[in-house]
């Protein structure tokens, strides 16, 4: 009998996730999660980013006849979540420091009055008191606490306000189930949640960490800012984040892809509060195509069409990366996580891990860490096994689509450049820089070399006829590669290394991995192009960000089957019953009129 029970919710659980959601199947770990929380048991959903865990508990709300309460710690994402609800036609609304005091007991009054089905609110709002005798006579059912991780001193966003969740929770005369989500899964933070939200005999489920849309390589001794540059090129209409390890970096990449007229935003912490929140939105709305940010830029953006996340430096752990990495792809569709590596980026974490902690214990955590991140930069192996394996999973040998599975560079040797390289370096004794030894290698008449007599060295000349940038690009290889050294301070100068001293001696050769050819996107359909534009006059007029309305991967399926009527168009994967009464009609009329067009 309970079990017909527990079939019927399901089955109620799955025409909500078609009709609001417009998706067909549940995801993995998604049904199992709110089968348990139907069932009225406490549950904690472990699942990595993008994996869906907002649908675990919205479909639960919209099945019960009273309030369910959200607590989440991301300010910035609550409207975002709240409007992306309400464009699917399920009424929500949120309190938190952003509002004025009259605009909260208006949300307030509402909620008494039944208005919305889920009510986000940040953890600092339930250590009134006031506010747990208002929740209390709401009486919810179900209280779902996002990011739980932040309960925990373990965790990487300790959050003390968390920690009145359960006083709250042990206030109320009714308790509700309670279900907590992350995507962090050490046993020390799960074994937090349960103790210190005293739940009671929870229902854990944990899904695999894979992203299988994803695809990770790590690039080695290309110069980073010409990849970057080429990369964008060759991927004209994607929305990208480029992290640096540096503000000063963000900066620079930041200028320079702007001269080069680049649609790009920058975020970090040393730009004031405006400029920030501008950039944010800018890219949220694809008023922007590309952010160039540090790791400050990210937590609580929702944006599910990010299409690649490059790394221009290598992160401090793995943890990092690839919660940073997982910011592409979060609709489903292809995502790209490139890391741009090169040796300096280990020493500047190496300088940051000793600047920011004191703690010996620490230290060598951290340190432990980063050699696990410089490993993954060197592997040979399969790049997705590697994560998997070092985040606890099993995993297959290969995946098959990686940047190691799927090796597509070719090696070019280039011995004989660079020892007229690393000769030059040597003849100009080690005092100038990459301009000043590429001109001499160039034999350039610039009046500075001919003043410094440097014309009369023997290396002066040998790569006349090579163009400077090639030239410069090689040298750049050959430091990230560790054969040379730029000093750091205002005048920086190349120097030799240990590694560049068997190869002039004829003992060693010199191979680089070079890229072939980057394939230009196919020039995505205009129909496609259309549908966006569209979209994103919808979306200004809303004053909500353009994947709200519809995701990239349902856009693209539109374009593809160009529906006629209601019924083709909600046989798309992301066109829900309330999305189609509200925008199916403007898009149906695209697709008429072009089918019009098309019949003459
Ligand atoms: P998380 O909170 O786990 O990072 P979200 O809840 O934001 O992930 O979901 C990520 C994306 O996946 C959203 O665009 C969401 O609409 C989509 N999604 C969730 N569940 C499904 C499903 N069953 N089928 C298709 N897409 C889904």
């Amino acid at each position: 009998m309970q079990e017909h029970e527990a079939n019927v919710q399901i089955q109620a659980a799955q025409k909500l996730l078609k009709r609001y959601y417009g998706y067909e199947e549940f995801r993995e770990g998604q049904k199992e999660i709110i089968g348990s929380i139907l069932q009225g048991r406490d549950t904690i959903g472990i699942m990595p980013t993008g994996g869906g865990k907002s649908i675990c508990y919205q479909i639960p709300a919209l099945q019960s006849e009273r309030l369910t309460l959200v607590i989440s710690p991301l300010i910035s994402l609550m409207k975002d979540q709240v409007d992306t609800l309400a464009s699917l036609g399920i009424a929500a609304t949120f309190i938190n420091s952003t509002l004025h005091a009259s605009q909260v007991r208006e949300r307030l009054q509402g909620a008494e009055q039944g208005a919305y089905k889920l009510l986000y609110v940040a953890p600092e709002r339930l250590e009134s008191d006031s506010f747990l005798h208002f929740i209390d006579t709401l009486r919810p059912e179900l209280v779902a606490i996002d990011e739980a991780h932040c309960l925990s001193q373990w965790g990487h966003d300790f959050r003390p306000s968390y920690r009145s969740i359960a006083p709250l929770l042990a206030g109320l005369s009714h308790r509700p189930v309670v279900s907590a989500f992350t995507a962090t899964a050490t046993p020390e933070v799960l074994q937090d949640i349960v103790q210190l939200l005293r739940l009671r005999d929870p229902h854990v489920c944990v899904t695999g960490f894979d992203r299988e849309n994803l695809t990770f390589s790590v690039i080695h001794g290309q110069p980073k800012r010409d990849f970057v540059v080429r990369y964008m090129d060759s991927h004209p209409h994607d929305a990208g984040i480029i992290y640096t390890a540096t503000r000063k970096e963000a900066d620079s990449l930041y200028e320079l892809l702007k001269q080069k007229g680049k649609s790009v935003g920058r975020y970090h912490a040393g730009l004031g509060d405006e400029e920030r929140n501008g950039s944010q939105e800018q890219f949220l709305y694809d008023e922007t195509r590309v952010m160039v940010a540090t790791n400050a830029f990210g937590m609580g953006i929702d944006k599910s069409n990010i299409r690649f996340v490059i790394h221009y430096n290598m992160p401090k752990n793995l943890e990092s990366y690839y919660q940073e990495a997982g910011r592409a792809g979060r609709d489903g569709d292809p995502g790209e996580c490139l890391l741009l590596f090169s040796p300096q980026d280990i020493q500047l974490q190496k300088f940051l891990i000793e600047q920011t902690l004191s703690s010996t214990d620490r230290k060598s955590t951290e340190y432990k860490k980063l050699q696990s991140m410089a490993d993954y930069c060197h592997t040979t192996q399969c790049l997705r096994a590697y994560i998997l394996r070092y985040f606890g999973e099993t995993a297959p040998e290969r995946c098959d689509s990686c940047g190691n599975c799927n090796d597509s560079f070719e090696l070019r040797d280039i011995t004989v450049m660079a020892q007229q390289i690393f000769s030059c370096v040597h003849r100009v004794k080690e005092r100038y820089g990459i301009t000043l030894v590429t001109a001499v290698l160039r034999g350039s008449k610039d009046r500075r070399i001919l003043q410094l007599g440097l014309d009369r060295l023997p290396t002066y000349g040998l790569l006349r006829g090579r163009p400077e940038k090639e030239v410069t690009g090689y040298i750049q290889t050959l430091i990230a590669d560790g054969y040379l050294k730029v000093t750091e301070g205002q005048y920086p100068v190349v120097q030799l290394q240990q590694k560049a001293v068997p190869v002039l001696k004829g003992q060693a050769q010199v191979f680089v991995k070079v890229l072939p050819q980057m394939k230009t996107e196919t020039p995505d359909d205009a129909l496609f192009e259309q549908l966006r534009m569209l979209r994103r006059e919808i979306a200004r007029a809303q004053n909500v960000p353009p994947y709200v309305i519809f995701p990239d991967s349902t856009l693209r399926e539109l374009a593809a089957k160009c529906p006629l009527d209601r019924r083709a168009m909600l046989a798309v994967k992301g066109v829900g019953e309330l999305k189609f009464e509200k925008y199916g009609l403007v898009f149906l009329r695209v697709f008429q009129e072009r089918a019009a067009r098309v019949g003459k």
